[in-house]
Parts: C-alpha cells; sequence; structure tokens
C-alpha cells in the first residue's frame, strides 16, 4: 500500500515536470521563433564594407530612391525599430535614403518549392501564422491574411508616424516628396500584393482589398490561381474569365498590375487588354541570368511598350551572383535592350532569400552605377524616379 502511494507520487510529480517543460518549451517558442525564422531565412552575404567614394555618397544623398519589392510584413518584426537581423526595416529604410519602400504582402507558398510545377495544395504561411500568433481568421483564409498584413503596415505607420506614411494616391505621393525635399529623415511606404489567390476567387474583393490600402497586385505568385497562371505552376495559363474581370475592375480603381510570378500567357492576355503601364516588381532578365522565373528578351520588349517597368531583384536566382556586379550587370543588359527609363529597383528584400546587403547599404548600387558609367541622370531614374513617374500616372488621384 505505502510502496503504491509512494509510487503514485512519484508519477504525479513526473506528470508536473513534464507539463512544465512543455509549457516552458511554448512560451520559448512563441517568444523566440520568429525573430529566429526571420533571422534563418533573410540572411545576408555581408554587413560590413568599405566606405563608397564620396562622389558616389554625394550623389546617393541627392536620389529619390524606391524599391519595388520587400516581404518585411511576413516575418512579425516590429518594423518602426531597427534590427540586427532581416534586411528592412524603417531606420534602416531612412539610412539607406530610401524614399518609397513597396511591402508586399505574401498569402501562401508551396511546401517544397519549386521553380516549375507547383500546385496549389500545401501551404507553408500557416506554420507563420500559428508561430506568430495571426489571427484565427488567418489559419483558413488568404484574403485575411492579407489584411492582417496590411493592418500591421498601419500599425508600423502608427508606432512611427513622424518618419513612415502609407501612400495612397497620386496626391499623397505629391504631398510627401514636397515634405521629403525640406526633411530627408522620412519615408514611405506602398502596399503590393503577391499572388491574386487571396481574392479567393471573388470579384469583390479587389475593392475589400483597396479598401485595405493595396494599389499593386501581382496577378500569380508560385502556383495557377483562379485569375491567372504563374510561370512555377502546372498549367501555366493565361487569365481566366474572372482574371479579365479582376483586370478591369483594378482599372477601374486604378491599381497597378504586377506581372512578376505570371506565366508568359498570363502577360501576354494582360497586355492585350489593359492600356494602363503595369510593371514587374522583382525579377531577373534571361539575357544574363536564363531560368524559368526570368524574363525573356520578348517579354521585356512587350511589357516596356506600354510604359511598364522591370524591378531587377538583387537575389542568387534572379542575376546569377550574390553581389553588387550580378544586379548592375542585369540593370546594364535590360537597359541597353529596353531604355534606361524602363528599369527599376525590386529587390526582394526579407523575401526568404539571401541578399548582398540589407536596405542601409543602398549606397552600394550607386557607387556600382557610376563606375558602370552610367549618367547620374540615368542613374536617378534607375535608382526612383522611374516609379515615381509610373506611380503618378498610375495611382487613383485622391
Ligand atoms: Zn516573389
Amino acid at each position: 500500500m505505502v510502496k503504491r502511494s509512494r509510487r503514485k507520487r512519484a508519477l504525479q510529480r513526473g506528470l508536473f515536470a513534464l507539463v512544465a517543460l512543455c509549457t516552458a518549451f511554448i512560451i520559448i517558442l512563441f517568444a523566440m521563433g520568429p525573430a529566429l525564422v526571420a533571422k534563418r531565412f533573410n540572411p545576408t552575404v555581408s554587413r560590413a564594407f568599405q566606405p563608397i567614394a564620396p562622389a558616389s555618397q554625394a550623389l546617393h544623398q541627392s536620389l529619390t530612391i524606391a524599391d519595388l519589392h520587400a516581404d518585411s510584413l511576413l516575418w512579425g518584426r516590429n518594423l518602426a525599430q531597427s534590427a540586427s537581423y532581416g534586411h528592412v526595416d524603417i531606420p534602416r529604410i531612412i539610412q539607406g535614403n530610401v524614399a518609397l519602400q513597396n511591402f508586399t504582402v505574401v498569402t501562401q507558398v508551396p511546401t517544397p518549392l519549386k521553380l516549375e510545377g507547383n500546385t496549389g495544395s500545401s501551404d507553408n504561411i500557416i506554420k507563420l501564422a500559428i508561430l506568430q500568433r495571426w489571427p484565427i481568421a488567418t489559419w483558413f483564409s488568404l484574403k485575411a491574411r492579407a489584411l492582417h498584413q496590411a493592418r500591421q503596415l498601419e500599425v508600423v505607420e502608427q508606432k512611427a508616424s513622424d518618419q513612415f506614411r502609407i501612400i495612397k494616391t497620386a496626391a499623397d505621393l505629391e504631398l510627401y516628396l514636397t515634405q521629403r525635399q525640406q526633411n530627408q529623415q522620412i519615408t514611405a511606404g506602398l502596399l503590393g500584393l503577391e499572388g491574386a489567390q487571396a481574392f479567393e476567387g471573388k470579384i469583390e474583393n479587389v475593392d475589400a482589398l483597396y479598401k485595405a490600402g493595396f494599389r499593386i497586385i501581382g496577378l500569380a505568385h508560385f502556383f495557377d490561381n483562379e485569375v491567372g497562371g504563374s510561370a512555377h505552376g502546372v498549367k501555366r495559363n493565361g487569365l481566366t474569365p474572372l482574371g479579365e474581370e479582376v483586370l478591369q475592375r483594378m482599372d477601374d480603381l486604378h491599381m497597378v498590375v504586377d506581372l512578376a510570378h505570371a506565366s508568359p500567357q498570363t502577360i501576354d492576355d494582360v497586355l492585350g487588354k489593359t492600356q494602363r503601364p503595369v510593371l514587374v516588381s522583382h525579377s531577373g532578365v534571361q539575357g544574363t541570368c536564363d531560368n524559368a522565373r526570368n524574363l525573356s528578351d520578348r517579354n521585356l520588349k512587350k511589357i516596356t511598350q506600354t510604359g511598364g517597368l522591370i524591378g531587377i531583384g538583387f537575389w542568387e536566382t534572379a542575376v546569377c551572383g550574390q553581389d553588387v556586379d550580378a544586379l548592375v550587370r542585369a540593370i546594364r543588359y535590360t537597359s541597353d535592350l529596353v531604355g534606361v527609363e524602363h528599369v527599376a529597383l525590386g529587390s526582394d528584400f526579407d523575401g526568404a532569400v539571401q541578399m548582398p546587403f540589407d536596405v542601409s547599404h543602398m549606397s552600394r548600387i550607386t557607387d556600382a552605377l557610376r563606375k558602370a558609367n552610367f549618367s547620374d541622370t540615368d542613374i536617378q531614374k534607375i535608382m526612383g524616379l522611374n516609379v515615381i513617374d509610373l506611380l503618378k500616372q498610375t495611382l487613383p488621384e485622391k
């Protein structure tokens, strides 16, 4: 009898210790997990650089710089504060003298992720949603994930209200640029979507996401969706009948079409239907880096004939290199083929890729472009003015 109650007590103590251990593990997982994941997925090649030439630095400080693609809202970091990992936050954007950052929202990524032949049957983002304790609706709804991340950008705007604002109209942009002439310690962001699967097959969700602040819409991401085909999908089809409706509604609302990740057929279909300039927020070009993700010469010409812009990405599979020279090679190739007026930056910062540097070191690009004999006027256009011009033409007036 005594033996049995002693055993019972030992068992109870063991169980208690196990529950305490599991609770501690869960607390630590939720407290430190998001930062560990963000750090692991978004490394940089280097954080220490020699200073650049004074003339390059002076030119860099005079530029209005825009970057067309960063997935920074995905990782649960407080972007109002500077971090020692990841690629983008408001203090580092200001340090890099970037005037405008497009914050792109990712809602579903297949696993395993391939360059070709992905289906939409798996979902890697749910792990991040649970780990970061997003609202439960985001576990089941891609639209809810988009709205949640849009809300996070508003939180950044509230926390860093004297440094950061969200641009939604051409009037916002004009006012902001005028104010920035007096004060370079302010910066701004746009809200973009990476993949129209977040519309969940419903045309009315175009308006819902417009209301939430989205202004740039990538029609496809890593798999074919209800709107159109992806370059990495199975069918790689063009625009669907719903896709045609979506495109029309986006035109009516003055939302900008982003053809990054779109299948060649979707690119053709969109260019055959819209009269407004489109952009490719982050891509490489097959002329310097030949793979299915990057744009052919034919598509570069077609996209830019409508006044479109190509945001050149900074990562390995975009430019076939991990340094600023590979990036400049792609910029040179694209400028020579379609004209410098159609070239922009589309980093893919915080896009689960290794970067040559974080946003605070954007002056490396200005320096490398100067060394590659681009004129100051060309550098101004590539680094941001082309993006500003396109947005002035395409965003809703007010
Ligand atoms: Zn992407």
